[in-house]
């Protein structure tokens, strides 16, 4: 297979041992003589699989008592509305950080009031807004802790007088996470954990069944949890690869060990841009995201980032074209994302600037 590194923001890296046992798995489910494609997700081997990955997805995270893991269609973004539908009676508050808490915002307010108590809009989102001021007559505050596009993160579990609820799609088990301190946290599985094609939701079941409206059945988190997130069939697949990832993350040690890989592989990174003339990071310093790191060329180099994309692709690179809202570069270091593809992006940069001097 050729060998790339690969810093695509979403769908993006795997670790290579949760790709290689789903390919076995593809050929041959657990020794049932058939593919994963192609067993009942009412059989008792995928049963174990989806029991087995709440399971470990719970012991991994820490999740308490209280709370239900579900596996769900639909992406991050029917999450923006399943919120709402059924947590939001008058009022929510959130925190517009971005591109995707602006999509939540939207959803959201189609079902009431909504109160955006800080932005960093001001700044094309370049740094983490504060979070205070909450209302405390809101059902609920949502924030996005990692801004993808932009970027930027929020490290800490802040503290809420109200239901916190947060979109975690991409920084998911790269930190350890208070989740005692939410009401909800959700997902796309496709930047940090699986294949896309599945949601995670985590949710305090006593936080439900508190809203005055009809809820369509699909929509209502109530009819998951009662149904083990087989009302439908589930995405089968992507629940798999979650599994096998899960696993991966508790080989090398569980999240922590996790974290402390993200943190040097994006301090490599990082170092590399500020020690640099040629390219600047486009975030504020306390902001930075170990997840997606932005960086472009400094303005009297800027003529040259089409040139250093093509040297960093003809290097092997794959992904990190900035988003269009941003420009320049972004480099996804999930995971999965080896130190080494972090330390070939160093020593590309490197190379490029001295052929310039
Ligand atoms: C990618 C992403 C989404 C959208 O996820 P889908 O699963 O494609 O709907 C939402 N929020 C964040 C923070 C993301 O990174």
């Amino acid at each position: 297979m050729k060998k790339v590194h690969n810093f695509n923001a979403g769908p993006s890296i795997l670790p290579a041992i949760a790709v290689e046992n789903t390919a076995k798995a593809i050929l041959d489910f657990n020794g049932t003589g058939m593919s994963v494609l192609s067993v009942s997700h009412r059989s008792k081997e995928f049963q174990a699989v989806m029991d087995e990955t709440v399971a470990l997805f719970k012991e991994l995270l820490g999740v308490p008592e209280g709370y239900q893991v579900l596996f769900l269609g639909g992406g991050a973004s029917l999450q923006f509305c399943m919120v709402p539908y059924n947590l939001m009676n008058k009022k929510a508050a959130y925190v517009e950080s971005g591109v995707w808490a602006k999509k939540a915002i939207k959803e959201a307010k189609g079902f009431g009031e909504v109160s955006v108590i800080s932005s960093s809009s001001d700044k094309n989102f370049n740094y983490y807004p504060a979070i205070e001021n909450i209302p405390a007559d809101a059902d609920y505050l949502h924030i996005t802790t990692n801004n993808t596009i932009y970027g930027t993160e929020i490290f800490t579990d802040p503290d809420s007088p109200i239901p916190l609820v947060a979109d975690m799609s991409s920084d998911i088990f790269s930190r350890p996470v208070d989740v005692s301190k939410y009401a909800l946290i959700y997902g796309g599985a496709q930047k940090n954990l699986g294949p896309s094609g599945a949601t995670f939701v985590i949710v305090k079941e006593d936080m439900l069944g508190k809203v005055e409206r009809y809820i369509p059945t699909m929509l209502d988190y109530r009819t998951h949890i009662k149904e083990g997130s087989m009302f439908n069939t589930p995405p089968c697949l992507p629940i798999f690869t979650i599994l096998e990832t899960l696993k991966w993350i508790k080989s090398l040690g569980g999240i922590a060990k996790v974290q402390e890989m993200n943190q040097a592989k994006a301090k490599l990174l990082y170092d590399a841009i500020d020690n640099s003339r040629i390219f600047v990071g486009t975030v504020e310093k306390n902001s930075r995201s170990l997840m997606n790191i932005c960086f472009v060329m400094k303005e009297e180099y800027k003529h040259l980032e089409e040139e250093f994309m093509n040297v960093a692709k003809a290097a092997g690179m794959v992904g990190i074209k900035g988003h269009r809202s941003v420009g320049g570069f972004r480099a996804s270091t999930y995971n999965a994302l080896p130190m080494e593809s972090v330390q070939a992006l160093v020593d590309c940069m490197k190379e490029f600037e001295n052929s310039k001097a």
